[in-house]
């Protein structure tokens, strides 16, 4: 049997290998020396609107508000919701911070539901357990790029006359029945970071279908500052005149960073095709390793993947997650962990959470591991992993 190099063999490789990393390329470097050259403004100018109908055009969505980052996008859609002091949102634990920081923003109250164990998004019957007469919100993650089960949260939501928010930092490309993620929740929200499928440097936006949301949208993002007579309170004074009728924020985006984003999702398909790619491979694979859970997907998700997680099956290991993830860096393979429970902060722990609210997403975090996947890798770098963690689940099976 082939020894890992953390017990003294030979690592599968030379060179490290990340989680995530952005592509670039001439055209989006022409992209941001263009808008630089142009004279145009640098924000709020021609860039904004055009990546703007390009989001629509993608996402399906009648509207869009590109914003500074994802965790903005979710804060002013948590504001456009009216979500304010006494209420709470419902969310998951698996998930970046933001998704639940929002709420706390807003003076709300975030309630994690678990997870579904095969899918590992939110469970719709756990969110149908802790709505309470104060939820104000659901706020679903596509985790990893996979659509939550967005008609299941639809339906409770409407039934309960609450509002559906969509964190789709990783999904954007993906498809729900066909739709695109951003035409099927009350709003929906993107991040483009540059670990993310597409990137502005930092960037986000939210997009909905909603004529009243996208106006309180727009508000939130520049101060609560309107120049619209209609939403004035009294007759303007002349041209110059504007009027500040909500606390807003400033989380514009620049036309530096629109500029680049439109660049990028130009790219969108061939970024999402090689990472179907690499995901097939390493399903095939992985499906063969006893030692190993492949995430499960929903047929109603055409999924364009952000993530690629192994879940280890302990009682098939002589090692836990913290020596499999050291095993793979030492053979140069550099993973991350995708999750820690949200809940398990000290900042949340000091707002009353405590372990056990969530069993499953719990029990998950113990157990998985999120190895390379981005459009950089070539198919020698995705043979490599794949034999790294072959290597190691042999070596330490049990
Ligand atoms: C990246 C991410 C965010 C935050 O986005 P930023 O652009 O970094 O602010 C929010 N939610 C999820 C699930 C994310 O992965």
């Amino acid at each position: 049997m082939e020894k890992p190099a953390i017990a003294g063999g030979n690592p599968v490789r030379d060179t490290k290998l990340y989680y995530g990393h952005q592509y670039l390329d001439e055209a989006d470097y022409q992209a941001v020396l263009d808008v630089l050259r142009s004279g145009n403004d640098l924000t709020c100018g021609p860039k904004i609107a055009e990546l703007e109908e390009k989001l629509c055009w993608i996402t399906g969505a009648k509207y869009a508000v590109a914003v500074s980052n994802g965790t903005a996008a979710l804060h002013v859609a948590c504001l456009a919701a009216g979500i304010g002091e006494g209420d709470e949102v419902i969310t998951t634990p698996i998930t970046f911070a933001a998704s639940a920081n929002c709420a706390l923003y807003c003076g709300a109250r975030p309630v994690f539901a678990d997870i579904d164990e095969k899918t590992w998004n939110i469970d719709p019957q756990s969110v149908r357990e802790r709505i309470t007469e104060r939820t104000k919100a659901v706020v679903a993650v596509d985790f990893t790029g996979q659509s939550a089960q967005l008609d299941e949260l639809l339906e409770i939501c409407r039934e309960k006359g609450i509002l559906l928010i969509t964190d789709g930092a990783h999904s954007i490309g993906t498809k729900y029945k066909g739709r695109p993620v951003g035409s099927v929740a009350d709003m929906t929200t993107f991040s483009f970071h540059p670990v993310k499928t597409v990137t502005a440097g930092e960037g986000g936006a939210v997009v909905t279908s909603d004529p009243a949301l996208y106006e309180r949208l727009s508000l939130f993002r520049a101060h609560g500052i309107t120049r619209n007579p209609a939403l004035m309170e009294k007759e303007p004074d002349g041209p110059w005149y504007y009027e500040q009728v909500a606390l807003g924020y400033n989380y514009r985006m620049t036309d530096i960073q629109a500029a680049l984003l439109i660049s990028q999702l130009d790219k969108l398909d061939r970024f999402v095709a090689r990472r179907r790619e690499i995901v097939a491979c390493y399903n095939e694979a992985f499906r063969r390793v006893p030692q190993l859970i492949v995430q499960e997907e929903i047929p109603e998700s055409d999924t364009a993947r952000h993530l690629y997680i192994i879940r280890l099956r302990p009682e098939r290991l002589s090692i836990g997650r913290k020596e499999f993830f050291d095993a793979l860096d030492a053979e140069n393979v550099r993973c991350n962990v995708h999750y820690i429970p949200v809940y398990y902060f000290p900042w949340y722990r000091k707002l009353g959470y405590r372990k056990g609210i969530c069993p499953k997403a719990e029990k998950l975090y113990e157990e998985i591991l999120t190895i390379p996947l981005h459009y950089n890798l070539t198919d020698q770098d995705v043979e490599d992993v794949i034999r790294a963690v072959e290597k190691i689940a042999a070596y330490y099976a049990k």
